[in-house]
């Protein structure tokens, strides 16, 4: 029996234990200790900002970034129907209302044409989310806030490292939030982080995150704050991960090509990524969608597929599918379809040449009939 092939699995072949075993030395375990303030700088390098806030994963990371910016009930935002379902919650946690639109069917984004057309006099801001590790289109999204004076929050919990003409995500909009969920493409098992060039945002951000204590005066609470730090050991983790995110972009990038090469004879049965010519692809997840006449057995290959011991995942429901969200009337015909015919195929960088022939060969016989 061949060993089982996950979706994902975390490689912590740098410093980790070393940095981990220096946080628990040092008794500074809790939210306080120098690899907090060591992971922050590097996850602002990443992006390309002055700041980064360094939160307990990715969804507080968002939702603090929200409350920082303001909003509230009566708010809208601007959203993609085709997201991981945090997206949509954050604003929800908020009292705000989500505005779910379609996406480039190619690159699986927000269409920024439909963002236009969404448009109304409670939109308070824009979430793109750069799906699968492919940055969104944020030349015409920036355009088009700046137009309407409404912010950007990058959602790039997905896409550590990927750059939209030649500049990193998370440093583009107004602020950037980033998971580092044990799946993502860095992780610190769970944890995330919120990017910013705006001093007055990260500033408010850094009093949200500690339960809004002022910074001059202890145990005096000016506004409703909430617990979302990460811990010193957490951020040990997340150091020795930072270092190594160069040769894990480039490790993922070889898997990539590797899988394209493979899959060139399925040319007529699934499309592969697509890659923008001004962007660069982080690959989170290598994520291939069966054409037209094949898209109704997707659910039958990927079942055929784990028989021969190979775990994938089906591309997301669109958010307005699911009952806290439920509109079956909205019009998002890329999402529904993309989310019926596409599968994210094993990506990691525990993947060995053997691990891809045995992925493609069995993806082949599974379409094969
Ligand atoms: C993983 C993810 C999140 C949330 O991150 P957690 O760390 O799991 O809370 C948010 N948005 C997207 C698009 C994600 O993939």
């Amino acid at each position: 029996m061949l060993a089982k092939i996950s979706v994902a699995v975390p490689k912590l072949s740098g410093a980790e234990k070393q940095y981990v075993n220096e946080a628990l030395d040092s008794t500074w375990i809790s939210s306080r200790g120098p690899f907090i303030e060591r992971f922050e700088t590097a996850v602002a390098e990443m992006a390309g900002t002055r700041h980064a806030i360094a939160c307990n994963n990715g969804t507080t990371s968002l939702h603090l970034a929200l409350a920082a910016m303001g909003l509230g009930p009566g708010d809208e935002v601007i959203m993609p129907a085709l997201t991981y379902i945090a997206t949509a919650n954050c604003v929800r946690y908020c009292g705000a209302t989500p505005v779910l639109v379609d996406n480039d069917p190619r690159t699986f984004n927000i269409d920024p044409t439909a963002i236009e057309a969404a448009m109304t006099p409670r939109t308070k801001g824009i979430m793109v989310v750069h799906l699968y590790g492919h940055a969104a289109d944020m030349g015409p999204i920036m355009e088009c806030a700046d137009r309407h004076g409404v912010w950007v929050l990058e959602d790039a919990a997905e896409a550590h490292g990927a750059r939209y003409r030649d500049r990193p995500v998370g440093g583009i909009g107004r602020c950037g939030s980033f998971s580092f969920f044990g799946n993502k493409i860095v992780t610190t098992g769970e944890g995330g982080a919120v990017t910013t060039n705006d001093d007055e945002l990260a500033a408010r951000m850094r009093l949200l995150r500690s339960q809004g204590m002022d910074t001059k005066r202890r145990y005096w609470h000016p506004v409703v704050g909430y617990n979302y730090r990460m811990t010193n050991v957490t951020a040990a983790i997340g150091v020795a991960q930072m270092e190594r995110l160069p040769e894990a972009l480039e490790k993922r990038r070889a898997i990539a090509a590797a899988y394209t090469e493979r899959l060139e004879s399925l040319a007529e049965r699934i499309e592969r990524p697509y890659v923008a010519g001004d962007c660069s692809h982080a690959y989170w997840m290598y994520t291939i969608q069966l054409r037209h006449s094949f898209a109704s057995s997707r659910d039958d290959v990927m079942a055929k597929m784990e028989m021969d011991g190979i775990e994938t995942r089906p591309v997301f429901y669109p958010v307005n599918h699911m009952p806290p969200y439920f509109d079956d009337k909205l019009n998002v015909p890329n999402a529904v379809l993309c989310s019926k015919r596409g599968i994210n195929l094993p990506t990691h960088e525990l993947l060995s040449d053997s691990d891809l022939d045995r992925i493609c060969e069995s993806l082949t016989q599974a379409l094969a009939g």
